[in-house]
């Protein structure tokens, strides 16, 4: 099961890590087409994998508008299927996930953070850093729920000069949600659930973590009109706890990065996935997912 983030025109990683080209992506279709078999979301968990080719499975985490105007086009081309989770930002009123606006903020402003009684300066590796405590701002994002970022995403909001945000908006903006509703109606696409804000579902406690899936279903059934029953765990974190009650929510699909406990191979919803490296070549990229690993 492959992880993909975002699609750009040149390849650019310098503002998200986790992006590739137009022209990468289409190497990697024209190779999975030829050596390997490639199966939707659905497919993956309920059909026997092929005899010969490898079975592989693309899937996309975060929501970006990329992933509609620039991936959609070459997986229809290839006649490739992929699912696609989403969060529920914009049902939230946000056009930006709250890790990439701190990422732009950490590039390009020199400013000083000041929200929620907290100061945090910039330390020469360009992280954020409370004074106090010497705890990195994304730290604290990965420990808190949402209050906390939404007063962050203010302070982020004032700090950074709107021209970078409308240059950088390919690595950035969210699908709206007609924009969700045209790609779930693409026969290649599935949509899945990414969570609510993005909060991190180990750290968050469980009723939390319960309200942000239901939340988070409840608008994607509502813009794509589909039952949903798949999740990627955002930043491919969980507890034993959140995983029982996925199932108890009718989660069925469960996407992790890496597993987490030692019994979770067991769990047969839960599955790994290895997350594309743009720093590779092609060559490499498939090298690592024939061996289903990096190492
Ligand atoms: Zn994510």
């Amino acid at each position: 099961m492959l992880l993909y983030h975002g699609i750009d025109n040149v390849g650019d990683s310098r503002l998200n890590t986790r992006f590739i080209s137009k022209d990468t992506f289409e190497q990697h279709l024209a190779y999975f087409k030829e050596h390997f078999h490639t199966v939707s979301l659905d497919e993956y968990y309920d059909a026997p994998a092929h005899p010969e080719k490898l079975t592989i499975t693309i899937t996309f985490d975060d929501g970006y508008r990329n992933n509609l105007t620039h991936a959609l086009p070459l997986l229809e081309k290839y006649e490739c299927p992929a699912s696609f989770f989403i969060t529920g930002i914009r049902d939230a009123g946000y056009d930006i996930l709250w890790a990439d606006l701190l990422d732009l903020v950490s590039h390009h402003s020199s400013e000083e953070l000041a929200f929620s009684g907290l100061i945090f300066v910039k330390d020469k590796k360009g992280h954020f850093v409370d004074l106090s405590s010497r705890k990195t701002l994304k730290q604290f994002c990965k420990d808190s729920g949402w209050r906390f970022k939404l007063n962050m995403m203010h302070s982020l909001f004032a700090a950074i000069d709107p021209a970078i945000l409308e240059q950088t908006r390919d690595y950035w903006v969210q699908m709206t949600t007609s924009e969700i509703r045209e790609l779930s109606a693409s026969p290649w696409a599935t949509i899945g659930s990414h969570g609510y804000y993005h909060n991190n579902l180990d750290a968050i406690d469980l009723s939390s973590a319960k309200e942000e899936l239901e939340h988070s279903r409840q608008f994607l059934e509502a813009t794509t009109g589909t039952p949903i029953s798949a999740l990627a765990f955002p930043c491919g974190l969980y507890t034993r706890d959140v995983l029982k009650m996925c199932n108890q929510l009718g989660y069925n699909k469960l996407l992790a990065v890496d597993y987490l406990f030692d019994d979770d191979d067991l769990n047969l919803y839960l599955v790994e996935r290895i997350g594309i490296n743009p720093y590779i070549s092609v060559t490499e990229q498939m090298a690592a997912i024939l061996r289903g690993t990096y190492y």
